[in-house]
């Protein structure tokens, strides 16, 4: 089995990406196949998950999906996470907490974290819960695709990742923005409305606006902050 101790070892499987799914049903199909129960998928529940989420309900119905619920998420979130619960019901949806309440928090590292460290609020609300997610599992499944952004432009279907000491499989890569939304149309599926008013990309809603610049679709995240990702994809 491919795993972060073997990747030396290990040849890699290559994907043809030249057909409906860009690759993403045969990346899923080998991932569920060589990991079994032992991989979980991390989801945001934004459209690329919700595209995720119904193509792996195609190939391992009752899969285990992880959200990083640090309280802090929107209303319309939490809502888009219970229709896709009445949609997939043999999925397995974890709500993972961190180990802090926002009331810990704001005791032990002051009033609003997110406003003046939210580096550190990202540490104890997203990167530790995951890592705490991921004990004992082999692999873990992202939405990552490579249009989002300059950081993202190097991202393949299989990658060994050093900061979870994990694998990372990314079977969106080939993916537009375009490319999604067809999805999501044609196969009439439900998703965050918050999208449709102006948010492409969303996240925590002290962190998240709508989207400041049309062809960045991440600008609206921690915009004015000086920041640009959560640090779950940063070594
Ligand atoms: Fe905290 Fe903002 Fe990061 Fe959410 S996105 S964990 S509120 S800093």
């Amino acid at each position: 089995m491919l795993t972060y101790q073997t990747w030396e070892s290990h040849e890699l499987p290559s994907f043809p990406h030249d057909n409906e799914t860009k690759g993403a049903l045969d990346v899923l199909a080998w991932a569920y196949s060589e990991y079994k129960d032992d991989i979980v998928y991390a989801c945001s529940f934004g459209v690329e998950g919700i595209v995720l989420i119904d193509l792996i309900s195609k190939v391992k119905q009752d899969a285990e999906i992880v959200f990083l619920d640090t309280c802090l998420h929107f209303r319309e979130t939490y809502e888009t996470i219970e229709k896709v619960k009445e949609k997939y019901p043999f999925l397995r949806i974890v709500m993972k907490k961190p180990s802090l309440s926002l009331e810990e928090q704001a005791q032990q590292f002051g009033d609003e974290l997110w406003k003046h460290n939210p580096n550190k609020c990202c540490e104890l609300r997203k990167v530790i819960p995951l890592r705490e997610a991921l004990t004992g599992v082999t692999a873990w499944i992202s939405g990552l695709r490579r249009e989002q952004s300059p950081t993202r432009k190097h991202v393949e279907y299989i990658n060994k990742d050093d900061k979870f000491q994990s694998i990372k499989v990314c079977p969106l890569i080939h993916w537009t923005w375009k490319d999604v939304w067809n999805y999501v149309y044609k196969h009439q599926l439900p998703y965050n409305v918050l999208h449709d008013r102006g948010y492409p990309s969303i996240g925590c809603e002290p962190c998240t606006s709508p989207a400041l610049d049309p062809n960045d679709l991440r600008s609206g995240r921690w915009a004015g902050r000086g920041k640009t990702e959560c640090g779950l994809h940063i070594s």
